[in-house]
């Protein structure tokens, strides 16, 4: 109760929780799996899915604070990582789930938790292990934090 001390980029919700989880815990997947209120179920490193896809490229990334491109909404958004479009998730109007089924597009990244999810699969894919998001994971943590990755992996796959 009472005013829990302002962690910052680290809120002490279920959604803050989360984050940690994506940005830190490649080793630990579960290890806040109780407390979530969202699904973190143990994400995988890979799908068919997202092998057949072709990733949007770091241009047509969109910035974290986008709204939903159909309800303007800036809550709860979602990229989709074929196209690079912004749809909100299924929480506000579920229109990212909409573009999903007008477009087949497979795999979308969340702006709030930066977790990757397929549809098709409904799964949540690994952005820290998958050597194709973790670059996307990179770029919209810098947006979201204004730092890299603390993950020295990334220094290899991103220097230019
Ligand atoms: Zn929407
Ligand atoms: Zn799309
Ligand atoms: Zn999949």
């Amino acid at each position: 109760m009472g005013r829990a001390e302002d962690r910052g980029k680290e809120k002490l919700s279920s959604n803050g929780e989360a984050a940690r989880e994506a940005n830190e815990s490649a080793n630990d997947p579960q290890a806040d799996a109780a407390g979530a209120n969202i699904a973190w179920v143990q994400p995988v490193d890979n799908c068919a899915h997202l092998q057949a896809t072709d990733l949007v490229t770091h241009e047509q990334l969109p910035r974290v604070t986008s709204a939903c491109e159909t309800c303007d909404d800036e809550s709860e958004n979602w990229a989709c990582l074929s196209c690079g479009h912004v749809y909100c998730g299924r929480y506000v109007q579920g229109h990212m789930l909409q573009h999903h089924g007008d477009t087949q597009h497979p795999v979308a990244a969340s702006f709030t938790d930066l977790s990757f999810w397929c549809f098709p699969c409904e799964q949540y894919l690994n952005g820290l292990t998958n050597p194709r998001l973790t670059p996307i994971l990179d770029a919209f943590h810098q947006q979201k934090f204004g730092e890299h990755l603390p993950d020295g992996r990334l220094e290899l796959q991103l220097e230019s």
